[in-house]
C-alpha cells in the first residue's frame, strides 16, 4: 500500500455484494437492546471463521474480536453497535423486518455488516497488517446501555487499546458523504423522572386535597424557563418532557403525577449545572404547591460524544485519501446522543458519519417506521473504516 493511495481497493470491491447481503440479513432479523442473540452469534461465527480471537457475552450480547497482525504496531479498536428499535417497518422489500414490532431504523445493521467485512479484509491481509485490530460489537446503544458494561468487562484491555474509531450512517447526508468534526459532535443524554405527590380528593373540592397535576404543570413550564434563563446563549441545552401521566377520571384529583423527560447538552459543565438546578428547582416548586416531588436521573444517560482533535484530523485526511476530497466535509454537531461517547472518554479517537440518504429528497428519519437506507453509501463507510484502521495501526 502506498501512503497516498486508497487501501486495498480489490479487497473492498470483491466484498461489496456480500456486504449488502449481510446488511439485509441483519435487517430482516432485527433484535432489541440486550436481546441481540442471533446477531451476536453470527458476528462471533464470522470472526471465528476469519481467524480472530473471539470473546462473547460481554454486556450480555456484546462480542469482541482481536486480530493480531504479523508486524509490530499499535492496538486500535473499531466499534459497531448492533441493536434495533421497537418500531414496525413500513418499507416493502424482500428484506423488510420479519419480526413484528422490531426494526433496524437507525442503520446499526449496516454498522454491523461493515465491521464484519472490515475484520474479514484485515484478516485476509494479516501478514501485511501491523499491530492489533480490536473489534467491539456493542449491544444496546439505543438505550445507551451497552458501552459502559462492555468497558467494565474489559473490552478495551487484553490487549490494551490505544485508540478507538467508529462510524454512524445517516440518512440526512447524501450517500457516501463522510463528515466529522473535532470536539463536541453529539449531545449528552440524561433521562430523568419527576414524581409529584399530593393528596387525592373530589374534583369539586380542591381545597380539601393537594393537586399534583397543577403542581406538575407548573414544574414543567418552570423547567423550560430554567434552561432559557440560566444557560448562556452560546451554549446549548435541550430539555423535553416526553411523558406526563396522572389521574383516572375527570372529576377526581389524583394523588400523584409522573413526568419523564430527557436533557441534551454538549458541555459537561452545562450538563452538571442543569441537572443540579433541576433537582433544586423541582423540590422548591413542589413545595410552593404544597406537594412533594423527587427528581431522579434514570438509566440511559451518557456524556456528549467529544472527538479528539488529532485523531479527527487524521481521520479526515484518511477519508480524503480513500474516497476523495469531494466526498469529505466538516460536520455539524447533532443533538442526538450515542454511548460511543464512553469509549471516546476512555481512549482518543473519532466517531464520524457516513451519508445513506436517498436522492429523491423524501426524508427517512432515523427512529421512524419509514427509515430507509441507501445502500450506495455503505462502500464509502467500509473504505474509510479500512483506511483509518490500517493507517492508525502502523507504528
Ligand atoms: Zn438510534
Ligand atoms: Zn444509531
Amino acid at each position: 500500500m502506498k501512503k497516498t493511495e486508497p487501501t486495498w481497493p480489490d479487497e473492498v470491491e470483491k466484498r461489496l455484494d456480500a456486504l449488502v447481503t449481510l446488511r439485509r440479513d441483519f435487517h430482516r432479523h432485527p433484535e432489541l437492546s440486550f436481546q441481540e442473540r442471533r446477531t451476536s452469534e453470527i458476528i462471533a461465527e464470522r470472526l471465528h471463521a476469519a481467524g480472530l480471537e473471539v470473546r462473547t457475552g460481554l454486556a450480555k450480547t456484546g462480542v469482541v474480536g482481536v486480530l493480531r497482525g504479523d508486524r509490530p504496531g499499535r492496538t486500535v479498536a473499531w466499534r459497531a453497535d448492533i441493536d434495533a428499535l421497537p418500531l414496525t417497518e413500513t418499507l416493502d422489500a424482500p428484506f423488510t423486518s420479519g419480526t413484528p414490532g422490531v426494526m433496524h431504523a437507525c442503520g446499526h445493521d449496516g454498522h454491523t455488516a461493515i465491521a464484519i467485512t472490515l475484520a474479514d479484509i484485515l484478516a485476509a491481509r494479516r501478514r501485511e497488517m501491523p499491530g492489533s485490530a480490536v473489534f467491539l460489537f456493542q449491544p444496546a446503544e439505543e438505550i445507551l446501555g451497552g458501552a459502559r458494561p462492555m468497558i467494565e468487562a474489559g473490552a478495551l484491555e487484553h490487549p490494551h487499546v490505544d485508540q478507538v474509531y467508529g462510524l454512524h450512517l445517516t440518512t440526512t447526508a447524501p450517500a457516501g458523504l463522510v463528515t466529522a468534526r473535532p470536539g463536541p459532535a453529539m449531545a449528552s443524554a440524561d433521562g430523568f423522572t419527576v414524581e409529584v405527590r399530593g393528596r387525592g380528593g373530589h374534583g369539586a373540592m380542591p381545597h380539601l386535597s393537594i393537586d399534583p397535576i397543577t403542581a406538575a404543570a407548573n414544574i414543567l413550564l418552570g423547567m423550560q424557563n430554567l434552561v432559557s434563563r440560566e444557560i448562556p446563549a452560546q451554549e446549548s441545552a435541550v430539555l423535553t418532557i416526553g411523558q406526563l401521566v396522572s389521574g383516572t377520571k375527570s372529576n377526581i384529583i389524583p394523588d400523584r403525577a409522573l413526568m419523564t423527560g430527557t436533557l441534551r447538552t454538549f458541555d459537561a459543565g452545562v450538563r452538571q449545572q442543569v441537572l443540579e438546578r433541576l433537582d433544586e428547582y423541582v423540590g422548591h416548586m413542589a413545595q410552593a404547591y404544597r406537594t412533594q416531588a423527587s427528581f431522579s436521573v434514570s438509566l440511559g444517560s451518557c456524556p456528549a460524544v467529544v472527538n479528539h482533535a488529532a485523531e479527527t484530523e487524521f481521520m479526515m485526511r484518511t477519508a480524503a485519501l480513500e474516497i476523495g476530497d469531494a466526498s469529505v466535509a466538516e460536520g455539524r454537531p447533532v443533538m442526538a446522543s450515542d454511548d460511543m461517547s464512553l469509549f471516546l472518554e476512555a481512549r482518543p479517537g473519532c466517531y464520524f458519519r457516513v451519508g445513506i440518504g436517498l436522492p429523491d429528497g423524501r426524508p427517512r428519519p432515523h427512529h421512524a417506521p419509514e427509515f430507509e437506507m441507501n445502500e450506495a453509501g455503505l462502500p464509502a463507510g467500509l473504505r474509510v473504516a479500512l483506511g483509518v484502521m490500517l493507517r492508525s495501526l502502523a507504528p
